[in-house]
């Protein structure tokens, strides 16, 4: 197994002005290529810790990859400080030279001095052009280590990566063990009760492992199986996979790059059935999801974002009586804001999402993150309370998201009732 540590060197990056996107970068496409990230640092524009994080990195990985720090200025040390870590000198290239001169030359500029810094590398380095900007980067292979240095700028740096993973196939070829993996989908179900769930499916399984991200109320399980021959791997690949699906069973949406939105297009337009929504706490977010794809008018008709008591009434015919009392926030309301977007629209579904999104305006009757959502079709009309906790947003997309699972099921419902 390959080890990589990464060095991200910026003071922005200590200040909190920057994120430090470049390393989460680098950790997914290089645990993508099977090469183990055991450790990240992130320093400022500052020799010694630098030169530490160096150190560090050196003796806990094979390949070390850092960074920012690669401009013509003074604070820009990653070269340098590299060099006097291994004990190295940098040396000029006048191809390097040559370049920065016809840089600055197009753009009718006096090259400044120091720029040249940005043509001295060590001994033995090879240098990774840079289309996007004017500092290099480089590759270099010492001490049995592989170091490469990559700029700052993030759409520099990934423009430039893709150059070094073929120099990093071939430096580990046959290291880079290969493994398959498959991404199952799930709404609604937390990430520990999934966990608890196929953890003993797994049990007694070797070469398979599974990890669980959770995000926005979906929760993706990625199982991987690494044999010594492909074909075994994609076998006992396969066989997890069914296994754990016929366990999470109606939980599972889909798998890989499914999204909800995908799914629920995908199944309205199987079925010809079109949809019609109208959203109050969700502010018609639905509306955008399920526009996002191109091609959704075939199945959606539209969306209300019926925000006040009044449109709920002028637009969707819910009664005032039903609005005083049970309120806006009401199981009532909800379904007749689904019925009568379903009537007005003439769709053959339509969902009505009324709620607290918070952060204020809760009572403990009805607490911040309260939202009911309906479904309203051609036989019946029912309605899902829910609780979420969160912020403003995530309540918003976790109603949405809600919204969709339950379009998913009940045209999965229809799919029982065709057969
Ligand atoms: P330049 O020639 O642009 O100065 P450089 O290699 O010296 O290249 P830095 O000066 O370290 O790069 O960073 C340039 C910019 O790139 C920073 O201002 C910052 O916005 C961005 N950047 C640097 N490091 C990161 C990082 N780890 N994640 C995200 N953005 C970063
Ligand atoms: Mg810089």
């Amino acid at each position: 197994m390959v080890k990589a540590y990464i060095i991200s060197t910026g003071t922005e990056l200590l200040l909190g002005s920057t994120l430090d996107t470049n390393s989460v970068f680098l950790s997914r496409r290089l645990n993508d290529l099977e090469i183990r990230v055991v450790g990240k640092s992130i320093v400022g524009d500052n020799q010694e810790m630098l030169a530490r994080a160096f150190q560090l990195a050196m003796a806990s990985a094979d390949l070390i990859i850092s960074t920012g720090g690669l401009g013509p200025t003074l604070d820009d040390l990653t070269k340098t400080v590299l060099c006097d870590t291994l004990g190295c000198k940098l040396e000029q290239r006048p191809e390097e030279v040559e370049r920065l001169r016809s840089f600055f030359s197009e753009r009718q500029r006096e090259m400044p001095d120091s720029n040249l810094k940005q043509a001295m590398f060590p001994e033995g380095a090879r240098v990774l052009p840079n289309q996007r900007g004017t500092a290099p980067g480089m590759y270099l292979k010492r001490e049995g280590k592989v170091f490469v240095l990559l700029p700052g700028p993030p759409h520099e740096m990934e423009a430039m990566f893709e150059d070094v993973i073929p120099l990093l196939k071939q430096e580990y070829q046959g290291l880079l063990k290969k493994s398959l993996s498959k991404t199952i989908r799930v709404f609604g179900p937390g990430e520990s009760k999934i966990e608890a769930m196929l953890k003993p499916i797994l049990q007694n399984q070797t070469g398979v492992s599974m990890a669980l991200l959770a995000q926005e109320g979906e929760v993706c399980i990625r199982v991987s199986s690494q044999q010594e021959k492909p074909e075994e791997s994609q076998v006992v690949l396969d066989e997890a996979v069914a296994a754990l699906s016929a366990r999470l069973g109606d939980y599972i949406y889909g798998y890989d790059d499914d999204t909800l939105v995908h799914v629920v297009s995908k199944l309205l337009k199987e079925k010809r059935k079109t949809v019609a929504l109208a959203e109050s706490c969700t502010g018609g977010l639905l509306s955008k999801l399920m526009t996002d794809l191109p091609g959704s008018s075939a199945f959606f008709w539209g969306g209300i974002c019926c925000y006040s008591n009044q449109a709920k009434v002028k637009l969707l015919g819910v009664s005032a009586d039903t609005l005083e009392q049970f309120g806006a926030v009401s199981k009532e309301t909800a379904q007749e804001m689904a019925r009568g977007i379903r009537l007005r629209a003439g769709t053959d579904y339509g969902i009505g999402i009324t709620g607290l999104a918070g952060p204020d305006g809760g009572s403990p009757a009805k607490p911040v993150g309260r939202v009911y959502i309906s479904l309203a079709g051609e036989k019946d009309c029912f309605v899902k309370p829910m609780h979420f906790v969160g912020s403003r947003d995530a309540i918003r997309m976790l109603a949405a998201k809600t919204a969709l699972d339950l379009l998913r099921r009940e045209l999965l419902k229809d799919n029982k009732g065709d057969e």
